[in-house]
């Protein structure tokens, strides 16, 4: 079925002032982007009259976990029996979808394949869901983040990540990974101020671990992913040809230069809601200001401040994205990333766009054909109620998002007219869809 959509003010996604026009979608691909309709003959396609409303491209979640359940602890989410938490998966996937996430880049997940098989899943088309890069489990060594193995309970099914020992036990587990066929690997290069045990500031793994890691999954044409508050973590992923840098918080001078050295390889994807929450929403779980202070929160929201924003007037590709899925962060509000982007970055609403669709088709390995609404691209198209760049707050809105098309197909489809013109919804009344002559 062919989609011909009249009547939109297109935000193409690639930083180009928007402009009214139509854009024709032939099976899974655009076809067509006009400044009017007349060009335009839409033989037998659907037509959706936008009636003003925004067109854009899906927006991308560079650091997913479809697996975190909305818990406020580690435990909590690893201690989901398994049957329930496939079910979770599926349900969150889904929501992503709705809310206009087309493209999700998996940052970990809490038993060894349930990336995989969500994402297998979704290509199979048994579940709705994003594009799904899927992800290892975090991969840590001993007393690292994800460690939450007990001194008399030493068993992997209560760690949240999988503990490495060594280069040698790091390529066991890589293997086992690639070979149950994941899209990357996630290393746990630094520490957390979620367990203070192992605070942000601190560095884990060995060069030797880390660039096993790297051979293994080089052979295999795969990417590594890695967890990386501190400056040592940070310059240790560099070191090893990591492309996916997670955090980035606490940085140096050397560090910012190989980042921008590194600028056209690489993408930082921050999650800086995480440290905000913390600090300044986490009081219903027992996390007062005064308590996320002393655990490091406002240190490292003052560093992560200063280093992303270096980053970004250097060039360095940042994305949204990052730690939804916990109790203070809720699962679907990550466009709010995009806002957070705008007020504390130095970013303007245009460049926070472009973060999550131009940016979103190159992390997804697919550039050149996916995140922005070009002829040819990859039809994941967003219909919304008003414009994003004017208030980003309305990305995170359910109602505002009037449509989501993942290729070529509606994910969610818009709010339809009858045969005779009258609308079903109330609010929508001048939007209408028809056949085409
Ligand atoms: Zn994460």
């Amino acid at each position: 079925m062919d989609t011909l959509f009249t009547n939109v003010r297109i935000l193409d996604g690639s930083g180009t002032l928007p402009y009214s026009g139509s854009v024709l979608v032939q099976g899974k691909r655009i076809r067509q982007v006009g400044r009017s309709t007349a060009a335009i003959s839409p033989a037998g396609a659907t037509v959706i009259d936008g009636a003003g409303a925004t067109l854009m491209p899906g927006m991308c979640e560079a650091h997913t976990h479809f697996s975190w359940n909305d818990a406020a602890t580690l435990a909590e989410i690893q201690t989901m029996p398994l049957e329930e938490h496939v079910l979770w998966c599926a349900k969150v996937a889904r929501r992503y979808l709705e809310a206009g996430f087309t493209s999700c880049v998996g940052a970990a997940c809490a038993k060894p394949r349930l990336d995989v098989v969500t994402r297998n899943a979704i290509d199979a088309g048994q579940i709705p869901g994003p594009r799904y890069l899927a992800a290892s489990q975090e991969i840590t060594v001993p007393g690292g983040l994800g460690d939450e193995t007990l001194p008399h309970l030493p068993f992997p099914e209560f760690s949240f990540g999988v503990n490495v020992n060594g280069a040698e036990d790091m390529r066991r587990v890589v293997r086992m990974f690639l070979k149950y066929g994941v899209d990357s690997i996630k290393l746990n290069l630094s520490g957390d101020n979620f367990t203070p045990q192992s605070p942000a500031g601190t560095t884990w793994m060995t060069d030797a671990e880390v660039a096993v890691a790297a051979e293994e999954v080089k052979l295999r044409g795969k990417r590594i992913a890695v967890h990386a508050r501190s400056a040592d973590s940070v310059k240790q992923a560099l070191r090893h040809g990591v492309e996916i840098i997670y955090h980035a918080s606490f940085t140096d001078t050397e560090t910012l230069d190989m980042l921008e050295a590194a600028k056209d390889r690489i993408f930082v994807a921050p999650g800086i809601a995480i440290l905000y929450a913390m600090l300044n929403e986490a009081e219903p779980w027992g996390i007062t200001r005064a308590k996320a202070t002393e655990m490091g929160y406002q240190a490292e929201w003052d560093a992560a401040l200063e280093s992303l924003s270096k980053m970004h007037k250097r060039g360095v590709r940042i994305l949204p994205g990052g730690d939804y899925g916990f109790a203070f962060t809720p699962h679907c509000q990550n466009a709010r990333d995009l806002e957070f982007f705008v007020k504390y970055l130095g970013f303007t609403p245009m460049e926070a766009i472009r973060c999550t669709t131009l940016y979103g088709g190159q992390i997804m390995m697919k550039p050149g054909e996916l995140g922005v609404v070009k002829d040819g691209y990859l039809a994941d198209l967003l219909l919304v109620d008003g414009d994003p760049l004017a208030n980003l707050a309305i990305l995170r809105e359910p109602k505002r998002i009037l449509a989501v098309m993942k290729d070529g197909v509606f994910a969610k489809p818009p709010p339809i007219g009858d045969a005779f013109g009258r609308t079903l919804a109330g609010s929508d009344a001048q939007r209408a869809w028809g056949r085409a002559a």
